[in-house]
C-alpha cells in the first residue's frame, strides 16, 4: 500500500522526479540525490514498507526480488568485477532517515572498511 507523505512512495507514483536506473513490476531503482560514491543507487520495493526487518518479515519473497534488482543494478553499472557495497541503514541507531526501505548499491571506487 502506498503511504502519501513517504518520499520514495511519491518517488514511486511519479510525483516526484528520479533518475530511474531498472523498474521491475514490483521494485524501482534510481539514483541517490547525494551520491555517496561515484555509483550509489538505491533500490526499493515498490510496496512500502518502513525498514528491511519489516519487509523480511512481512514478504520475505519480496525482499528477494529487492536484492535481486540491486544485483542485475550493479551488473549494469559494471560493479560485479571490483566489487560494491549493499547495505540497509535501518532505524534510529543505523542512520536511516527515509522510512521506506532501501538498499544503497554503492560502488565505482575503492570504499575502504565498513567501520574506518
Ligand atoms: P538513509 O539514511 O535513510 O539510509 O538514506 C536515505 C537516502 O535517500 C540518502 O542517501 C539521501 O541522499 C537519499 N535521498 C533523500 N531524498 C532523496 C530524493 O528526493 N531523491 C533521491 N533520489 N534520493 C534522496
Ligand atoms: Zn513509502
Amino acid at each position: 500500500m502506498s503511504t502519501p507523505d513517504c518520499l520514495f512512495c511519491r518517488i514511486v507514483a511519479g510525483e516526484i522526479p528520479a533518475t530511474v536506473v531498472r523498474e521491475t513490476p514490483t521494485t524501482l531503482a534510481f539514483r541517490d540525490i547525494g551520491p555517496k560514491a561515484p555509483v550509489h543507487v538505491l533500490v526499493i520495493p515498490k510496496e512500502h514498507y518502513a525498514d528491511v526487518a519489516t519487509l523480511a518479515q512481512d514478504d520475505p519473497g519480496l525482499a528477494g526480488e529487492v536484492l535481486a534488482a540491486a544485483a542485475a543494478v550493479a551488473e549494469d553499472e559494471g560493479l560485479l568485477g571490483d566489487g560494491f557495497r549493499l547495505m540497509f541503514n535501518t532505524g534510529a541507531y543505523g542512520g536511516q532517515e527515509v522510512f521506506h526501505v532501501h538498499a544503497h548499491l554503492l560502488g565505482g571506487a575503492p570504499l575502504g572498511p565498513m567501520l574506518a
